[in-house]
C-alpha cells in the first residue's frame, strides 16, 4: 500500500498536531477520506495535471487529489499549525506535494504551477468568494487555470450556477456562465464538516471556456450588469437610466424590452447590450 492508505486517519491527525477548529480562519474540516477522494474525483482527471490547492488544513482534501493521482499539488495555507500534518503527507508522496504558508489572497502561485493547472478547495466562504471573482476576471482569456472545483455556502452556489427567471440570478451568475460552465457537483449537508457550520454546502464545478460564451465588453458587461442589477425590482429603462442617451432603443436592439427586469435578460442579451452600449 502506498500513499493515502498509509497516513493515519484524520481525526488522530488533528488530535495528534493539536488542530481544533479555529473560527477566525473558517475552519470547518472534512475529515471522511470517502468524501474528500468523491471531491477530487469531481474535479476531472488529475493525473496529467498540477492542482493549486486553497486553504488545505489537516489535509484531506490534499490526500484524495494525490491519491487522483494529481501530478503536482500546490497547497497554500494560512495557518502555520497545519504544515507539520501536511508535511506526512508530502512525504507519502514524495516530490508531488509543495506547501507554501501564507494568504492566498497575497500569493501569486503561477510560479510554482506547469500547465494545465486545476484549482480545487474547501476554503472559508468569504476568501472563496473573493478569489473566485478574481479567477473569473484576469486581464486576459482564457485564464492559466482549466477548471475551478470549489466548496461554497450553498447559497452562493446556487447564485453561481442560477438561470434567469430565479431569485438567485444576478451579478455572479453572469460573471460565472460568461466564461464557464458552471454546474453544483455535490451538495452536503453541515454534518459532513468538524465542527458542522450553520447552512449547508455544495462543491461547484467550473470549466473554463476557451472564449466568453458571447462577445462583450468585460468593463462594459460589469457595468450594465451591476447597474441592472442594483435595482433589480426596477424596470431596465429605470434601472439603467443614465447609460446611453438613447437607452430605450440600445435595450430594443439587444432583443430586451424597456419594461423587462434585470432578472429576466439572459446572459446573451445582457452581452448584445453592452456591445450596443459600447458602440454608441
Ligand atoms: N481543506 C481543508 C478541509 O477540507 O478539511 C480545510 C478547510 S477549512 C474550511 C479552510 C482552510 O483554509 C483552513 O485550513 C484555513 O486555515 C485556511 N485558510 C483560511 N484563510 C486562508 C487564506 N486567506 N489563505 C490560505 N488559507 C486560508
Amino acid at each position: 500500500m502506498s500513499g493515502i492508505d498509509t497516513l493515519p486517519p484524520l481525526r488522530e491527525v488533528i488530535s495528534d498536531h493539536g488542530l481544533t477548529a479555529r473560527k477566525s480562519l473558517g475552519q470547518n474540516f472534512l475529515l471522511d477520506l470517502n468524501l474528500t477522494a468523491k471531491i477530487a474525483r469531481s474535479a476531472g482527471d488529475l493525473t496529467e495535471c498540477d492542482v493549486l490547492e486553497i486553504g488545505p488544513g489537516p489535509g484531506g482534501l490534499t490526500r484524495g487529489l494525490l491519491a487522483e493521482g494529481a501530478r503536482h499539488v500546490l497547497a497554500i495555507e494560512k495557518d502555520a499549525r497545519c504544515l507539520a500534518a501536511l508535511a506526512e503527507i508530502a512525504a507519502a508522496y514524495p516530490g508531488r506535494l509543495e506547501v507554501i504558508e501564507g494568504d492566498a489572497l497575497a500569493i501569486d502561485p503561477l510560479t510554482h504551477l506547469t500547465p494545465p493547472i486545476k484549482i480545487a478547495a474547501n476554503l472559508p466562504y468569504n476568501v472563496g468568494t473573493e478569489l473566485l471573482v478574481r479567477w473569473l476576471t484576469p486581464p486576459t482569456w482564457p485564464p492559466f487555470w482549466e477548471t475551478l472545483t470549489l466548496m461554497f455556502q450553498r447559497e452562493v452556489a446556487e447564485r453561481i450556477v442560477a438561470q434567469p427567471g430565479s431569485k438567485a440570478y444576478g451579478r455572479l451568475a453572469i460573471l460565472a456562465q460568461w466564461r464557464t460552465e458552471a454546474k453544483i457537483a455535490l451538495s452536503l449537508p453541515p454534518q459532513a464538516f468538524t465542527p458542522p457550520p450553520k447552512v449547508s454546502s455544495a462543491v461547484v464545478h467550473l470549466a473554463a471556456l476557451k472564449e466568453p460564451r458571447y462577445p462583450a465588453d468585460p468593463k462594459t458587461l460589469e457595468r450594465v450588469v451591476a447597474k441592472a442589477f442594483n435595482q433589480r425590482r426596477k424596470m431596465l429603462r429605470a434601472a439603467l437610466k443614465g447609460l446611453a442617451p438613447d437607452l430605450e432603443d440600445r435595450l430594443i436592439a439587444s432583443g430586451i424590452q424597456p419594461t423587462d427586469r434585470a432578472e429576466t435578460v439572459s446572459l446573451e442579451q445582457f452581452c448584445a447590450l453592452a456591445r450596443n452600449v459600447k458602440a454608441g
